[in-house]
């Protein structure tokens, strides 16, 4: 049974009627690392890794939630947090939460729901439970909603109960991803363009380090103080200047190591990152994987060097890919400090690879690594039948 038709069932058996499917994908970041909270580029897409969603609306008020994969069971009667309920529900009440702030009404819902995202790995599951449940809701209650306010919802939800300050990256992947193209958004506008991603022989696969080292969120609050350190001293010489985003080469030139040290090397990154970015859907539309894949590198190695967000089990993993024809591109993805290695290389390579790198990541670490191939897919949509 395949998870569209174990969650078609198991919403039939505990609520008896036939519901509407629906669903949301995770995602992945090719390039554009710690550029997002500098108004500047990502480069995310789609995955066919995804949760799928079996809703209804119910004769009463009533909002009642089932996890499959967590095997819970959860009612409210309101949409307000209950102690004792299960983190995930918080989720899917923190978007039933931003519609009723728009004045949007709506009775009972039932929700089931599965997937087959690796929680917590940088691949954004808890985004596709947010924009797919939206997109449900939506869907059910026709709001006629946009897809753009379909993602200010779900990212709303993470931040106010989920607690989580995301920026929009990733439910925006997870709403409008699209099947062999990748999304480059634009974090000052949150508009996007689409660019086609050619893979052929190649294809993504995913290396988790298993490691999540407790450095990572104040580094993280520490990078951006950085950040807005820089762009206060070059706003000084040039007052356009809002964001990193606005810094060019040419500035950085003329300003080599100010206002200190330290500053200046976490700008010259973001300026390159995102420099790096526009390159890489250039590279794109020249249908030049190879140079996409240094481009990956350059990124790593910048994050590495100049940021200074990677770490040892990282670094590793990516040292290794560079020994090897058939691998175009390597680099961590995410906020950094653990999570995912992103790598592009030939499918018919995969399996070796993995073997290989098993050996070499446990021998020096003592930990195994997992794996996740990914194809790029469609955001959010509706599913006819399983
Ligand atoms: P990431 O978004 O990187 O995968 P998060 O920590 O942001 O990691 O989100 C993971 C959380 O989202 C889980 O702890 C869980 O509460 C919720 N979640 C995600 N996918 C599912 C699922 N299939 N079933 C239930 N809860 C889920
Ligand atoms: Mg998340």
């Amino acid at each position: 049974m395949n998870l569209c038709e174990q969650t078609e069932n198991k919403f039939i058996e505990l609520f008896g009627v036939e519901p509407q499917l629906f669903k949301a994908p995770g995602r992945i970041n090719l390039i554009g690392e710690h550029t997002d909270y500098n108004d500047g580029f990502v480069l995310p897409a789609a995955i066919d890794k995804a949760i799928v969603f079996a809703m209804q609306k119910n004769e009463g008020n009533l909002f009642r939630f089932y996890s499959i994969d967590y095997q819970e069971y959860v009612e409210f009667e309101k949409v307000e947090l209950l102690e004792d309920a299960p983190f995930w529900s918080r989720y899917l009440l923190g978007v039933l939460a931003q519609m009723q702030k728009r004045n949007l009404h709506f009775e009972g819902v039932d929700c089931v729901f599965s997937g087959d995202i690796p929680l917590g790995a940088g691949l954004s599951s808890s985004a596709a439970l947010e924009s797919g449940f939206a997109f449900g809701v939506n869907a059910l209650f026709d709001f006629q909603l946009e897809s753009i306010d379909l993602v200010k919802i779900a990212q709303k939800a993470e931040h106010e109960y989920a607690g989580v300050k995301c920026g929009i990256m990733d439910q925006y992947a997870s709403v409008f991803g699209k099947k062999k193209q990748v999304v480059q958004l634009d974090c000052r506008s949150n508009t996007h363009q689409y660019f086609p991603l050619e893979l052929k022989e190649d294809i993504f696969l995913l290396v988790n380090t298993k490691v999540k080292h407790s450095l990572a969120s104040s580094a993280y609050n520490k990078r951006r103080e950085e950040c807005d350190t820089a762009v206060e001293y070059f706003r000084k010489y040039y007052p356009n200047v809002t964001a990193l985003r606005d810094v060019t080469d040419q500035m950085l030139n003329e300003h080599i190591g100010k206002p200190d040290a330290l500053s200046f090397q976490r700008a010259l990154f973001v300026v390159n990152e995102n420099d790096r970015v526009v390159k890489a859907t250039q590279a794109l539309l020249e249908d030049d994987l190879q140079y996409f894949g240094e481009l990956m590198y350059a990124s790593h190695q910048g994050l590495k060097e100049l940021y200074e967000v990677s770490c040892d089990e990282l670094d590793f993993l990516v040292k290794e890919t560079k020994k090897i024809p058939e691998i175009k591109g390597s680099r961590m993805m995410g906020g950094g400090f653990g999570g995912c290695t992103l790598n592009l290389m030939k499918e018919s390579f995969v399996e070796d690879f993995k073997s290989q790198i098993t050996i070499k990541y446990f021998d020096r670490f003592g930990i195994k690594p997992e794996f996740y191939l990914v194809n790029i897919q469609n955001g959010v949509e509706s599913i006819k039948t399983c």
